[in-house]
């Protein structure tokens, strides 16, 4: 029996452990918790990362998708393409600004918007398009954009897995009207709490999101909008400082790990992740694909190792958007694919130890585990 966690969140701390440690008590130390100098050196440095004018510190990636779209004028009335191969907050929080989600099925290659299926979502009400950069690998943003451009359709970005992946050598994140970035603990670029930001190059998008973040503010005590508490705090940007520091070089790991997976389990009836030659891959998750997936499931399991799934049940089959009127096989790829994904560990700091004991575990189970005559395809 190994013990071989699917993510270990304590080794990442353990890594950067007396850096994390002088930020936080420094943070503390100041007595100024709320919007201060770390959000602001923050916000500063990740745009300056990502290659933008502007970043707003927001309280988390769902709340940077809401915001992102009211700030670029998204509302009732208006719908709002993506995919439903995605996590669930991309959905809601488009349904949060009142807006309509519409769906379009992905390209099973990189598991992104399929842009060949853009031109017949689009309908009068059509306003925005939310490609999801999933997994870390970009979705393929240059015909996404020619049809935006095309329909006058505005873009955010979801970068909520995709922090320092590249679209033809430029960061994701640069490229839509907006874009909205998550730093839940277990994304490439964690906090250790909740938080998001939303980058911007448009000065006056950047300018209202400064106000709806803080009750509407456009001026201290005077709401010009409705607005919202929705906070990056202090604590959480010292701490993001620390560690955007290292995610270049963290990248590179989960990009070392997903190679070695790569040639370790080339051969087995597995569909591995490719990267297409206009990605920057940044490896949040490793998702393999394989007709036996229960089964291979429960037997890593058995033997102490974890996995995920992302996502089991696509969002347009979830009880909550039923109402969204799609039925089952009105989205066959995404619904394919939920059947037979899995998500096997990765994260900078895995063992080596660890590696080699997912690739061996896999390598016997197709060794010596019957092909069940009655497999879920
Ligand atoms: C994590 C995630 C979000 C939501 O971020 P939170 O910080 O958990 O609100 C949105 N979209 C995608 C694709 C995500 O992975």
């Amino acid at each position: 029996m190994m013990n071989i966690p699917f993510v270990d969140l304590q080794a990442e701390y353990k890594a950067l452990r007396a850096e994390l440690d002088t930020a936080v008590t420094q943070t503390i130390a100041s007595g100024w918790y709320i919007l201060g100098a770390e959000v602001s050196a923050f916000e500063a440095e990740f745009a300056s990362y990502i290659g933008v004018e502007h970043t707003v510190g927001v309280a988390s990636g769902t709340d940077a998708i809401l915001l992102g779209l009211r700030a670029l004028g998204v509302g009732p009335g208006d719908e709002v393409i993506t995919v439903a191969h995605t996590a669930v907050a991309t959905i809601a929080a488009i349904e949060l600004t009142g807006a309509t989600p519409v769906f379009v099925d992905i390209d099973p290659d990189t598991y992104t918007l399929d842009p060949a299926l853009l031109p017949a979502a689009i309908t009068p009400r059509s306003k925005a398009i939310i490609p999801v950069h999933l997994y870390g690998h970009p979705a393929n943003l240059d015909p996404i954009l020619a049809v935006a451009r095309q329909h006058k359709l505005l873009v955010l970005e979801d970068c909520a897995q995709a922090h320092g992946a590249r679209y033809r050598g430029k960061m994701v994140g640069s490229f839509g009207d907006a874009a909205a970035f998550s730093f839940y603990p277990t994304k490439n670029l964690g906090a250790m709490g909740d938080g998001g930001a939303v980058v911007t190059r448009h000065d006056e998008v950047a300018e209202r999101l400064y106000a709806l973040r803080q009750y509407g503010w456009q001026q201290r005590y005077v709401s010009s909008t409705a607005g919202y508490n929705s906070r990056l705090d202090e604590l959480q940007a010292a701490l993001l400082r620390v560690k955007l520091a290292y995610l270049d070089g963290m990248n590179a790991a989960r990009r070392r790990l997903a190679n070695e997976y790569a040639q370790a389990l080339a051969g087995l009836p597995l569909t591995l992740p490719g990267e297409r030659p206009f990605a920057h891959h940044v490896y949040h998750l490793y998702v393999i694909q394989t007709d036996r997936r229960d089964a291979l499931r429960a037997y890593l399991h058995a033997r102490g190792i974890g996995t995920a799934i992302q996502y089991p049940m696509p969002v347009h089959r979830q009880p909550a958007y039923h109402h969204l009127g799609y039925p089952a096989g009105s989205l066959p790829v995404t619904e394919q694919i939920a059947a037979r994904i899995l998500s096997l560990p990765i994260y900078p700091t895995l063992p080596a130890a660890h590696l080699t004991g997912v690739q061996e575990a896999i390598h016997t189970f197709y060794n010596t585990q019957p092909v069940s005559v009655c497999s879920n395809r």
